[in-house]
């Protein structure tokens, strides 16, 4: 049987939607028909750029795409934890719990995470989830959740791993850095976990308006203020309590230090291409007593966590997709919009 999958062919952006076989299952793997899957900034750097752990161990073609959920249409014999007719939501990898990090409970540097993958990848008509211990990795989706719902617990288990890890003690002033996708569910959960007020800083006045839009307490333009200057003046000159960095440059990096008040803690939850180094002035460390986080990824706490925030109407993940597209061709045109920063979430719905 055949089927249809949007392939990276070659760098960068060379996205053509072919035809490939569907995965064969065996005892330990099922298959799901994907109806939603969404694009992530991640993706948008592997096909510019070719970094992704597995364009690294396989090179190309490779199929993007790791948000996804849809529907259980077979299920190998020893696969107990979903059956066919199911909707689901699937996380991209799944830790294997037996090996030394995941017993230690860090899941997420489990050695055999990576070569769990959902094959060939979330673009694609039809994805294997493979191997044993699925049921880490996979949900049922309430009937009152919608697939694309479903999908978008990917991203925000990210950014609840990130939120749990650094940790909003009630009633703090929380500055995120980068108004994108990933900074508003960052600031959603920093509300649900205690915040007082959430500052969004970034450089582009169309994303500060809708992150007011979206919740901000007040939004400060990187480009046009000094951003240092503006946070200390609306807290009463001591800065924020947590400060949470989601872009990803060593500008932002550095300016999320700034903005801490002594003792308070930043998180660093936007990646930067690997080889990178940032100074930290070493009085920011000693005498301001920052705590500094880094995260990336998620446990499958977190997902399934994340999942139940949505279920609770506790998040409100749909507001943050602005396009939807009904076929494997828009995932070339969700990466243009990306790039050009254009819109949130950006959607395939099959
Ligand atoms: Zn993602
Ligand atoms: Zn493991």
């Amino acid at each position: 049987m055949k089927m249809k999958a949007a392939t990276l062919v070659e760098i960068p952006k060379g996205i053509k939607v072919v035809d490939m076989p569907v995965p064969e299952i065996s005892e330990n793997d099922f298959l799901v028909k994907m109806h939603a899957c969404s694009l992530c900034y991640t993706d948008v750097k592997a096909c510019m750029y070719g970094k992704h752990f597995y364009i690294a161990l396989n090179g190309l073609p490779w199929v993007p795409g790791h948000e996804m959920a849809g529907e259980v249409v077979a299920v190998g014999d020893k696969v107990d934890c979903v059956s066919v007719g199911q909707r689901v939501a699937v996380a991209p990898f799944n830790p294997c719990g037996q090996c030394p990090p995941c017993k230690l409970g860090s899941h997420r540097f489990c050695y055999k995470a990576p070569n769990s993958f959902v094959q060939p990848g979330g673009f694609a008509e039809y994805f294997k989830v493979p191997g044993e211990g699925a049921s880490l990795r996979t949900i049922v989706l309430p009937e009152t959740v919608s697939y694309e719902e479903g999908a978008l617990a990917e991203p925000i288990a990210c950014c609840l791993h990130a939120i749990r890890k650094t940790g909003i003690p009630l009633g703090s002033d929380v500055a995120i850095i980068g108004a994108g996708p990933m900074g508003f569910i960052l600031m959603e959960l920093a509300k649900a976990d205690g915040a007082a007020r959430v500052f969004m800083i970034d450089i582009d006045d169309q994303r500060l308006e809708q992150a007011l839009e979206f919740g901000a307490d007040e939004v400060i333009n990187a480009a046009k203020d000094n951003a240092n200057q503006v946070l200390r003046l609306k807290t009463g000159f001591m800065g924020a309590d947590v400060v949470i960095e989601a872009v990803g440059t060593a500008e932002t990096y550095q300016l999320a230090l700034e903005l801490a008040r002594g003792g308070g803690s930043v998180n660093f939850f936007g990646g930067m291409p690997s080889g990178s180094t940032v100074e930290i002035p070493s009085e920011m460390l000693h005498y301001q007593e920052l705590t500094l986080t880094g995260t990336s990824s998620f446990s499958p706490d977190d997902y399934q966590k994340a999942l139940k925030l949505i279920t609770a109407g506790r998040i409100d993940a749909k507001r943050l997709i602005t396009h939807r597209f009904d076929s494997l061709d828009g995932v070339l045109e969700s990466i243009e919009l990306s790039l050009k920063k254009e819109g949130m979430k950006k959607m395939i719905l099959l």
